[in-house]
Protein backbone atom coordinates (compact mmCIF):
# COMPACT_ATOMS: atom_id res chain seq x y z
CA UNK A 1 0.00 0.00 0.00
CA UNK A 2 2.65 2.44 0.92
CA UNK A 3 4.44 1.46 -2.61
CA UNK A 4 1.09 2.44 -3.98
CA UNK A 5 1.21 5.88 -2.60
CA UNK A 6 4.60 6.19 -3.55
CA UNK A 7 4.06 5.36 -7.32
CA UNK A 8 0.80 7.58 -7.05
CA UNK A 9 2.55 10.41 -5.75
CA UNK A 10 5.34 10.16 -8.01
CA UNK A 11 2.78 10.52 -10.93
CA UNK A 12 1.36 13.42 -9.45
CA UNK A 13 4.59 15.26 -9.88
CA UNK A 14 5.61 13.72 -13.08
CA UNK A 15 2.00 14.95 -14.21
CA UNK A 16 2.65 18.57 -12.88
CA UNK A 17 6.02 18.23 -14.29
CA UNK A 18 5.39 17.52 -17.66
CA UNK A 19 1.98 19.88 -17.39
CA UNK A 20 4.61 22.42 -16.67
CA UNK A 21 6.96 21.74 -19.36
CA UNK A 22 4.41 21.64 -22.27
CA UNK A 23 2.75 25.41 -20.85
CA UNK A 24 6.78 26.53 -21.39
CA UNK A 25 6.79 24.74 -24.61
CA UNK A 26 3.97 26.58 -25.96
CA UNK A 27 5.07 29.73 -24.73
CA UNK A 28 8.23 29.11 -26.44
CA UNK A 29 6.59 28.12 -30.00
CA UNK A 30 4.20 31.11 -29.52
CA UNK A 31 7.23 33.36 -29.32
CA UNK A 32 9.05 32.49 -31.64
CA UNK A 33 5.68 32.28 -33.96
CA UNK A 34 5.61 35.87 -33.14
CA UNK A 35 8.96 36.52 -34.18
CA UNK A 36 8.79 34.67 -37.48
CA UNK A 37 5.78 36.71 -38.39
CA UNK A 38 7.43 39.93 -37.31
CA UNK A 39 10.47 39.33 -39.56
CA UNK A 40 7.75 38.26 -42.37
CA UNK A 41 5.60 41.10 -41.72
CA UNK A 42 8.38 43.83 -41.73
CA UNK A 43 10.36 42.64 -44.68
CA UNK A 44 6.40 42.65 -46.92
CA UNK A 45 6.27 45.93 -45.39
CA UNK A 46 9.87 46.99 -46.47
CA UNK A 47 9.16 46.18 -49.87
CA UNK A 48 6.59 48.83 -50.89
CA UNK A 49 8.72 51.87 -50.38
CA UNK A 50 11.82 50.07 -51.67
CA UNK A 51 10.20 49.56 -55.19
CA UNK A 52 10.00 53.42 -55.06
CA UNK A 53 12.88 54.16 -54.03
CA UNK A 54 14.72 52.03 -57.00
CA UNK A 55 12.59 53.04 -59.32
CA UNK A 56 13.78 57.00 -58.46
CA UNK A 57 17.59 55.18 -57.78
CA UNK A 58 17.24 54.05 -61.30
CA UNK A 59 16.48 56.85 -62.73
CA UNK A 60 19.60 59.12 -61.27
CA UNK A 61 21.62 56.13 -62.30
CA UNK A 62 20.55 55.87 -65.88
CA UNK A 63 21.60 59.91 -66.01
CA UNK A 64 24.63 59.22 -63.70
CA UNK A 65 27.49 60.14 -66.62
CA UNK A 66 25.52 63.42 -67.17
CA UNK A 67 26.64 64.35 -63.53
CA UNK A 68 29.73 65.90 -62.26
CA UNK A 69 32.27 63.02 -60.88
CA UNK A 70 31.28 63.74 -57.26
CA UNK A 71 27.59 63.25 -58.09
CA UNK A 72 28.31 59.95 -60.39
CA UNK A 73 30.12 58.05 -57.55
CA UNK A 74 27.30 59.09 -55.33
CA UNK A 75 24.59 57.66 -57.70
CA UNK A 76 26.60 54.53 -58.02
CA UNK A 77 26.84 54.13 -54.22
CA UNK A 78 22.93 54.73 -54.38
CA UNK A 79 23.07 52.27 -56.80
CA UNK A 80 24.48 49.34 -54.93
CA UNK A 81 23.08 49.62 -51.74
CA UNK A 82 19.68 49.44 -53.33
CA UNK A 83 20.58 46.16 -55.06
CA UNK A 84 22.23 45.13 -51.65
CA UNK A 85 18.64 46.08 -49.49
CA UNK A 86 16.81 44.03 -52.17
CA UNK A 87 18.86 41.05 -51.90
CA UNK A 88 18.53 41.31 -47.80
CA UNK A 89 14.98 41.69 -47.87
CA UNK A 90 14.47 38.79 -50.28
CA UNK A 91 16.79 36.84 -48.29
CA UNK A 92 14.99 38.05 -45.09
CA UNK A 93 11.53 36.72 -47.09
CA UNK A 94 12.87 33.60 -47.61
CA UNK A 95 14.08 32.62 -44.57
CA UNK A 96 11.08 33.45 -42.31
CA UNK A 97 9.21 31.29 -45.38
CA UNK A 98 11.49 28.23 -43.84
CA UNK A 99 10.81 29.14 -40.09
CA UNK A 100 7.05 28.85 -41.11
CA UNK A 101 7.52 25.43 -42.47
CA UNK A 102 5.75 27.04 -45.68
CA UNK A 103 8.26 25.88 -48.33
CA UNK A 104 7.60 23.39 -50.37
CA UNK A 105 9.60 21.49 -52.86
CA UNK A 106 9.39 21.32 -56.53
CA UNK A 107 11.61 18.07 -57.77
CA UNK A 108 12.02 17.37 -60.89
CA UNK A 109 14.20 14.28 -62.71
CA UNK A 110 17.68 16.32 -63.07
CA UNK A 111 21.08 15.47 -64.10
CA UNK A 112 23.35 17.64 -61.60
CA UNK A 113 26.51 17.55 -63.94
CA UNK A 114 24.40 19.41 -66.67
CA UNK A 115 22.72 21.42 -63.61
CA UNK A 116 26.63 22.19 -62.64
CA UNK A 117 27.81 23.10 -66.31
CA UNK A 118 25.18 25.06 -66.47
CA UNK A 119 25.59 27.17 -63.21
CA UNK A 120 29.46 27.23 -64.52
CA UNK A 121 28.78 28.99 -67.15
CA UNK A 122 26.84 31.23 -65.75
CA UNK A 123 29.26 32.58 -63.33
CA UNK A 124 31.87 32.57 -65.79
CA UNK A 125 31.36 36.76 -66.69
CA UNK A 126 31.84 37.07 -62.84
CA UNK A 127 34.71 34.65 -62.45
CA UNK A 128 36.74 36.29 -65.37
CA UNK A 129 36.27 39.57 -63.35
CA UNK A 130 38.15 38.54 -60.87
CA UNK A 131 40.74 36.73 -62.74
CA UNK A 132 39.18 33.24 -61.75
CA UNK A 133 39.54 29.67 -63.62
CA UNK A 134 36.66 27.71 -63.11
CA UNK A 135 36.70 23.97 -64.21
CA UNK A 136 34.44 21.52 -63.43
CA UNK A 137 35.42 17.83 -63.16
CA UNK A 138 32.91 15.32 -63.55
CA UNK A 139 34.34 11.44 -63.75
CA UNK A 140 31.71 9.05 -64.64
CA UNK A 141 28.05 9.25 -66.14
CA UNK A 142 25.49 10.38 -63.80
CA UNK A 143 21.84 9.77 -63.03
CA UNK A 144 18.89 11.94 -62.94
CA UNK A 145 18.12 12.48 -59.67
CA UNK A 146 15.36 13.94 -58.42
CA UNK A 147 15.99 17.52 -56.94
CA UNK A 148 13.99 21.30 -56.96
CA UNK A 149 16.60 22.51 -59.80
CA UNK A 150 15.88 26.11 -58.93
CA UNK A 151 16.86 25.53 -55.24
CA UNK A 152 19.84 23.47 -56.01
CA UNK A 153 21.08 25.74 -58.97
CA UNK A 154 21.03 28.23 -56.44
CA UNK A 155 23.05 26.44 -53.88
CA UNK A 156 25.68 25.92 -56.16
CA UNK A 157 25.68 29.72 -57.65
CA UNK A 158 25.87 30.96 -54.31
CA UNK A 159 29.02 28.37 -53.29
CA UNK A 160 30.52 29.52 -56.49
CA UNK A 161 29.90 33.25 -55.73
CA UNK A 162 31.83 32.51 -52.43
CA UNK A 163 34.62 30.81 -53.76
CA UNK A 164 35.31 33.16 -56.45
CA UNK A 165 35.12 36.05 -53.87
CA UNK A 166 37.21 34.36 -51.47
CA UNK A 167 39.42 32.73 -53.84
CA UNK A 168 42.50 35.44 -54.84
CA UNK A 169 42.33 34.82 -58.26
CA UNK A 170 43.51 31.28 -57.94
CA UNK A 171 41.21 28.35 -60.05
CA UNK A 172 38.00 27.11 -58.36
CA UNK A 173 37.65 23.14 -58.81
CA UNK A 174 33.75 22.35 -59.37
CA UNK A 175 33.36 18.16 -58.76
CA UNK A 176 30.54 16.19 -58.96
CA UNK A 177 30.35 12.52 -58.58
CA UNK A 178 27.85 9.94 -57.64
CA UNK A 179 27.82 5.93 -55.55
CA UNK A 180 24.95 4.21 -55.37
CA UNK A 181 23.26 6.00 -52.34
CA UNK A 182 23.90 9.71 -53.31
CA UNK A 183 25.01 12.01 -55.81
CA UNK A 184 27.42 14.89 -54.76
CA UNK A 185 28.99 18.03 -55.78
CA UNK A 186 31.83 19.83 -54.08
CA UNK A 187 33.09 23.25 -54.75
CA UNK A 188 37.40 23.69 -54.14
CA UNK A 189 38.89 27.16 -53.81
CA UNK A 190 42.30 27.60 -53.13
CA UNK A 191 42.61 30.93 -51.45
CA UNK A 192 42.08 32.75 -48.09
CA UNK A 193 40.19 29.64 -46.08
CA UNK A 194 38.97 29.89 -42.90
CA UNK A 195 40.17 29.51 -39.06
CA UNK A 196 38.10 26.76 -37.49
CA UNK A 197 36.10 29.18 -35.18
CA UNK A 198 35.32 31.19 -38.06
CA UNK A 199 34.49 27.46 -40.01
CA UNK A 200 31.97 26.83 -36.82
CA UNK A 201 29.69 30.22 -37.73
CA UNK A 202 30.08 29.88 -41.30
CA UNK A 203 26.19 28.37 -41.50
CA UNK A 204 24.41 30.88 -38.93
CA UNK A 205 22.63 33.30 -40.30
CA UNK A 206 23.85 36.71 -40.88
CA UNK A 207 27.90 35.71 -39.64
CA UNK A 208 30.55 37.22 -41.94
CA UNK A 209 34.10 37.30 -41.48
CA UNK A 210 36.16 39.35 -40.06
CA UNK A 211 34.96 42.80 -42.22
CA UNK A 212 38.70 44.32 -42.23
CA UNK A 213 39.44 41.31 -44.73
CA UNK A 214 36.03 41.43 -46.97
CA UNK A 215 36.81 43.62 -50.07
CA UNK A 216 33.24 43.75 -51.59
CA UNK A 217 30.03 44.73 -49.61
CA UNK A 218 27.83 42.68 -51.39
CA UNK A 219 26.89 39.69 -49.43
CA UNK A 220 23.98 39.40 -47.06
CA UNK A 221 25.25 36.93 -44.78
CA UNK A 222 22.50 34.91 -45.20
CA UNK A 223 23.23 32.62 -48.92
CA UNK A 224 24.75 30.03 -46.85
CA UNK A 225 21.96 29.84 -44.12
CA UNK A 226 19.67 29.54 -46.98
CA UNK A 227 21.95 27.07 -48.92
CA UNK A 228 21.55 24.62 -45.60
CA UNK A 229 18.05 25.05 -45.44
CA UNK A 230 17.44 23.89 -48.64
CA UNK A 231 19.80 21.24 -48.52
CA UNK A 232 18.16 19.83 -45.38
CA UNK A 233 14.75 19.83 -47.18
CA UNK A 234 15.98 17.26 -49.50
CA UNK A 235 17.01 15.45 -46.77
CA UNK A 236 20.81 16.23 -48.07
CA UNK A 237 23.89 17.92 -46.51
CA UNK A 238 26.50 20.64 -46.72
CA UNK A 239 29.63 20.31 -45.39
CA UNK A 240 32.78 22.60 -45.09
CA UNK A 241 36.55 22.14 -45.56
CA UNK A 242 38.84 25.02 -44.75
CA UNK A 243 42.12 26.07 -43.30
CA UNK A 244 43.56 29.66 -43.23
CA UNK A 245 45.77 30.11 -46.72
CA UNK A 246 44.53 26.79 -48.03
CA UNK A 247 41.54 27.53 -49.01
CA UNK A 248 37.86 25.78 -48.77
CA UNK A 249 35.76 23.16 -50.17
CA UNK A 250 32.52 23.18 -49.72
CA UNK A 251 30.19 19.69 -50.57
CA UNK A 252 26.57 19.24 -51.24
CA UNK A 253 25.60 15.73 -50.90
CA UNK A 254 21.69 14.80 -52.51
CA UNK A 255 20.59 11.33 -51.37
CA UNK A 256 19.39 9.30 -54.15
CA UNK A 257 15.66 8.09 -53.37
CA UNK A 258 14.60 4.91 -55.22
CA UNK A 259 11.88 5.53 -57.63
CA UNK A 260 12.37 9.02 -58.08
CA UNK A 261 15.10 8.48 -60.27
CA UNK A 262 14.24 8.40 -63.82
CA UNK A 263 17.48 7.36 -66.26
CA UNK A 264 18.68 4.04 -65.48
CA UNK A 265 21.56 4.29 -68.16
CA UNK A 266 24.62 6.67 -68.02
CA UNK A 267 24.20 10.13 -69.76
CA UNK A 268 27.11 11.24 -72.09
CA UNK A 269 29.16 14.34 -70.10
CA UNK A 270 28.59 17.77 -71.26
CA UNK A 271 30.68 18.92 -73.88
P1 LIG B 1 27.83 36.30 -47.75
O1 LIG B 1 28.63 35.66 -48.84
O2 LIG B 1 26.63 37.02 -48.23
O3 LIG B 1 28.66 37.10 -46.78
P2 LIG B 1 27.41 33.58 -46.90
O4 LIG B 1 26.43 33.00 -45.94
O5 LIG B 1 27.40 33.06 -48.29
O6 LIG B 1 27.18 35.14 -46.87
O7 LIG B 1 28.86 33.41 -46.31
C1 LIG B 1 29.11 33.80 -44.97
C2 LIG B 1 30.59 34.09 -44.75
O8 LIG B 1 31.35 32.87 -44.80
C3 LIG B 1 31.22 34.98 -45.79
O9 LIG B 1 31.00 36.34 -45.52
C4 LIG B 1 32.70 34.62 -45.64
O10 LIG B 1 33.27 35.31 -44.55
C5 LIG B 1 32.65 33.14 -45.28
N1 LIG B 1 32.87 32.29 -46.48
C6 LIG B 1 31.92 31.70 -47.24
N2 LIG B 1 32.48 31.00 -48.25
C7 LIG B 1 33.82 31.14 -48.12
C8 LIG B 1 34.97 30.65 -48.87
N3 LIG B 1 34.83 29.86 -49.96
N4 LIG B 1 36.20 31.01 -48.41
C9 LIG B 1 36.36 31.80 -47.33
N5 LIG B 1 35.34 32.29 -46.59
C10 LIG B 1 34.08 31.97 -46.99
Amino acid sequence: ERGEDVFASLARSFNGMADSLQSQINQLAALSQLQQRFVSDVSHELRTPLTTIRLAGDVIYDQRESFPPATERTAELLHTQIERFDRLLSDLLEISRYDAGSVVLDPEPTNLVRLADDTVDEMRTLAEQNGTELRLEAPGGYFDVGMDPRRIRRIVRNLLGNAIEHGEGRPVVVTVDSNESAVALSVRDYGLGMSQADVNHVFDRFWRADPSRKRTIGGTGLGLAISLEDATLHSGWLQVWSSPGAGSCFRLTLPRVPGREITSSPLPLPP
